[in-house]
């Protein structure tokens, strides 16, 4: 046994360092290892695994020692993860991590900087300060603007319309929400999101006490996109019935087909109704770095908040995300002194503490993902890699469109497909000839794909995240896929 005083950290002691070099090269060699196949999934059915991940002891009496922690690793762990890596992994919003990225987790973890105040993570805070003025100025928001590192796009999406709520309470009803907790007449709330928003919609009303019911869902149009005219409709009627309308959430990308609701129509109405324009751009955000499609997402600099995701197109490690305000003061609603953390005298000394903008206290520094990765490949680089993405669900959706075979919905703006196949056999059934291909897929074929529900029918979906699909993979299973029926 070790004498508990070595080798559990990484220090300036040798020892501690041949550890360190030691411990970290079995764990990339493992990992490298693992790759031994080209598969999405090649792992154990669900009741075969939990089996095997139950069996094993996780707090010993005596503990195994590093090597055999490993050697469980490689035999339990690894070959049951999926490899978003993969070209036949496509189901998710949920992306492969870039080398550099996983090289900054290396720095994320070993020097784990907390990001609630200056004291605790120097030049982690001035770095994270110059991500968030960069994207501002990427998204084309002012000087005024500011930002922060989040855990998602639920968190970034609760931030900003907390954010908004406060303000509409404040400025319109003369109400501290942060004093004095919700107006009386909170039932009245109304925040407006297309039916086919994100779950953290309601999920954040419920958060912030207003209930799912402070949710309007607006009908979207033939390509899934917000109908203003009935959101118009929606906001009149509310108010006609003294009701509070006091924000708009526009998904910039919604979750299955990746459709940009009309930013610019939208900022005219909440100009008219006085109303918060927050855009959900949790998977759209990575647009902006294609110099072919950021036009798609042209209007996102005139909403007033905006949630960036980085682990989806942007390709880095969970977890990395961030929520822009248009206005940095509104961030108040969120800040709160605390002797013991972020002291105001400390602040009036330069010292930036960026607990005051988060919901989070101790934060992981995701910024340096960010700053390694736009440094390393540049506008170019970047441009690329997004550009090939939406490429690749274009030509996706043009094959299934010429195909006999094959139903679509709407065309993609981004990268995302959905689509089903009609059955050989007219007599079966559509719904279960699609959800039996995408199991068998997953199970035999060592491909992921998604599924989900539109007008009442099942579908698949193709999420393009990856720049390594090609046209001909995308051929070769889209033939897979047909074979199976
Ligand atoms: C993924 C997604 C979210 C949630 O983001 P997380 O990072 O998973 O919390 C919110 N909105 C949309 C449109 C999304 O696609």
């Amino acid at each position: 046994m070790n004498s508990p005083a070595e080798k559990i950290f990484l220090t300036d002691s040798q020892a501690d360092k041949e550890a360190y070099i030691r411990m970290m090269s079995e764990a990339v060699r493992a990992a490298v290892d693992a790759m031994s196949h080209s598969q999405a999934y090649a792992g154990m059915p669900p009741y075969e695994l939990r089996d095997v991940i139950r069996k094993s002891e996780i707090l010993p009496v005596n503990g195994i020692g590093f090597e055999a922690v490993m050697q469980e690793v490689r035999e339990k762990i690894l070959p049951n993860l999926v490899r978003p890596m993969s070209n036949s992994y496509m189901a998710h919003l949920h992306g492969p991590a870039l080398l550099e990225s996983i090289a900054a987790e290396i720095f994320i973890a070993t020097f784990n900087q907390s990001m609630d105040s200056w004291d605790q993570a120097p030049a982690a805070t001035e770095v994270e300060v110059e991500v968030i003025r960069e994207l501002c100025r990427l998204y084309g928001y002012g000087s005024a603007a500011d930002g922060v590192f989040t855990s998602g796009g639920s968190q970034s999406n609760l931030s900003g319309l907390l954010l908004a709520r406060d303000w509409f309470c404040n400025e319109k009803l003369h109400w501290d929400v942060k004093k004095y907790g919700l107006p009386e007449n909170f039932r009245k709330l109304r925040m407006y999101s297309s039916e086919v928003s994100h779950f953290s919609m309601e999920k954040s009303c419920h958060l912030m006490g207003m209930g799912y019911d402070a949710v309007v869902k607006v009908p979207v149009d033939q390509a899934m996109k917000m109908d203003t005219a009935k959101l118009e409709k929606l906001i009149q009627a509310d108010l006609a019935a003294g009701n509070l309308p006091f924000c708009v959430a526009a998904t910039v990308g919604t979750t299955d087909f990746g459709s940009i609701d009309p930013l610019i129509e939208l900022r005219e109405i909440c100009d008219r109704y006085g109303l918060w324009l927050h855009a959900d751009a949790a998977y759209g955000s990575g647009m902006i770095l294609s110099r072919k499609y950021a036009g798609r997402i042209s209007g996102i600099s005139g909403c007033d908040s905006i949630t960036v995701d980085f682990h989806k197109m942007f390709l880095l490690p969970i977890s990395c995300s961030a929520s822009l305000i248009k206005d940095g003061r509104y961030f108040e609603a969120l800040t709160l002194h605390a002797d013991y953390l972020n002291r105001e005298e400390d602040e009036e000394d330069g010292y930036i503490n960026l607990v005051n903008k988060s919901m989070q206290t101790t934060r992981r520094f995701d910024a340096l993902k960010v700053w390694m990765s736009f440094k390393m490949r540049g506008a170019d680089g970047w441009s690329e890699l997004i550009t090939r993405c939406v490429d690749n669900a274009a030509y996706f959706y043009s094959i299934l469109d010429k195909n006999r075979e094959t139903e679509v919905v709407t065309m993609p703006e981004i990268s995302s497909v959905v689509f089903r196949v009609l059955p050989k056999n007219a007599a079966e059934d559509a719904d279960t000839v699609n959800k039996r291909i995408r199991r068998e897929l997953l199970h035999r074929h060592g491909v992921v794909i998604g599924q989900t529900v539109c007008y009442g029918k099942v579908f698949l979906k193709f999420t393009l995240l990856n720049p390594l699909h090609t046209p001909e993979k995308l051929d070769s299973l889209l033939q897979l896929i047909l074979s199976l029926r």
